[in-house]
């Protein structure tokens, strides 16, 4: 049986190589995302001839819940079966709390943690039907600990490691697992967009700022990739997972650890 995969945020960084891992293993796709529609459409087209598998993209812009319900009910309706959600669409902005742009507080919190409440709340019925599924949501480090002038994105991603306890006890016994990833730093455009700034407010260069400020806490010293998380969303999607619920898996280096 063919399984149908949602990975929200997937047109870049981690869920687009998540979308790829699962393409690989045989899954039909629903990507999502934002970016140049001819860029996006080159991906879909590609991921769907390399790996012979069905590949659609909804352009569901994850603060607007319509736009997210309407992104599951098309999945199925095409596919008619969801058997995996991966929650993955996120953004960044760094500022002290009393300097923090109050709409970004609102747009970090909307896509980071809201939009997967809602895309949660359209697929469990679905799965729900089936007996079945899994629930992947990408949250981080910064879902465990902290980090100075990230409020937003820490306070989503423990927000994250709630959500996913919480549905997983109600589901426990449904067949449906809800578990998340806590990566530490991948090289993806969303960590390599604050570097600048970074170095600029640190006054160091942008290669210090990779080594000792990024990798600072990450004890093996160097980034994690695009292939370990998703490799990690795939073992989480396995037979061999379906006794974890409720619970996360660090991939950081070491990070949290500490
Ligand atoms: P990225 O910037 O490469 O990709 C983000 C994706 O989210 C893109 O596809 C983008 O189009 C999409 N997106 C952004 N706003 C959206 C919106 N309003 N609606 C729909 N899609 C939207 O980032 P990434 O580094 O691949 O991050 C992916 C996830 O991994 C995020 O949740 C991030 O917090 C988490 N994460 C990343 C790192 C890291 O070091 N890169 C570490 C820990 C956790």
């Amino acid at each position: 049986m063919t399984r149908t995969v949602i990975v929200t945020g997937s047109t870049s960084g981690i869920g687009l190589g998540i979308a790829q891992a699962f393409a690989r293993d045989g899954a039909n796709i629903v990507m999502n995302g934002l970016g140049d529609p001819g860029e996006i459409e080159n991906i879909r087209l590609m991921m769907e001839a390399e790996n012979g598998v069905h590949v659609i993209h909804h352009a569901a812009d994850m603060t607007k819940p319509d736009e997210i319900a309407d992104m599951v009910a098309q999945a199925e309706q095409k596919f008619g079966r969801i058997d995996v959600l991966v929650n993955n669409a996120g953004v960044q902005h760094v500022a002290p709390v009393d300097e923090f742009p109050p709409e970004k507080w609102d747009q970090i919190i909307a896509i980071n943690l809201t939009s997967s409440f809602h895309t949660m709340h359209h697929t469990i019925p679905v799965m729900k039907k089936a007996g079945k599924g899994r629930i992947i949501n990408i949250s981080s480090a910064h879902g465990l600990v902290a980090s100075p002038f990230k409020s937003a994105y820490v306070a989503a991603k423990h927000g994250i490691m709630g959500l996913t306890k919480s549905a997983a006890l109600e589901l426990a016994e449904t067949g449906i697992t809800v578990n998340a990833i806590c990566p530490g730093y991948v090289l993806t455009p969303l960590v390599e967009q604050q570097i600048p700034d970074m170095a600029k407010t640190s006054g160091i260069s942008e290669e210090a700022v990779k080594n000792e400020v990024l990798l600072r806490l990450q004890a093996t010293k160097e980034f994690v990739s695009i292939e370990d998380i998703a490799a990690t969303a795939i073992f989480l999607a396995s037979d061999a997972a379906s006794q974890i619920t409720g619970t996360h898996i660090s991939v950081d280096g070491g990070w949290t650890a500490q």
